[in-house]
């Protein structure tokens, strides 16, 4: 009788954990649609609405020197914003450290980006990148041979060009 009251128990308990586990995890994915994603460097300086569509912010990790002339820096685009077109004269690499953002050169069609992806721009190629519609984007970027030229800055990306996705 005790026996069978303690597998009731346990079966009881069981249950509870299976049930409030995957509660969590539910709640986790639809925190993940909303909440601001956790930041591995301060957030720094809102970009300027002639270089950016909505709000994405710009931190430098360190400034370039002759002997490392390369730019490297984080950004944190907020659900929406995005760049606008533009070239590197010397290229740019991008490492997506969290969220969920668009990627693309003219002429192909949009690059979905997510957390650990790695993405070449090669130089003088016109692109944009920039978060989803409803998730951030965190990027760091590493801008090489910055003697060349850093950034090129052109025309923002319609709504109508965003929503291109297929
Ligand atoms: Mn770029």
């Amino acid at each position: 009788m005790k026996y069978n009251r303690s597998i009731f128990l346990l079966s009881v308990l069981a249950a509870f954990l299976i049930t409030s586990c995957s509660q969590q995890s539910v709640q986790e994915a639809n925190q993940s649609e909303t909440k601001e994603l956790e930041a591995i460097f301060p957030k720094g300086n809102k970009g300027p609405s002639k270089f950016f569509t909505g709000s994405a912010y710009n931190y430098g990790l360190f400034p370039m020197d002759s002997t490392f002339t390369t730019l490297v820096g984080n950004v944190y685009f907020e659900p929406g914003a995005r760049s606008n077109w533009h070239t590197h004269p010397a290229g740019q690499i991008l490492i997506i450290t969290d969220g969920v953002g668009y990627h693309q050169i003219e002429g192909e069609p949009i690059q979905v980006m997510k957390k650990g992806d790695v993405v070449k721009c090669p130089p003088n190629v016109r692109h944009w990148h920039g978060a989803s519609p409803n998730t951030c984007l965190q990027q760091l970027y590493i801008v090489p041979n910055t003697e060349k030229g850093v950034v090129n800055w052109m025309e923002a990306v319609s709504d109508e060009q965003y929503k291109k996705v297929d």
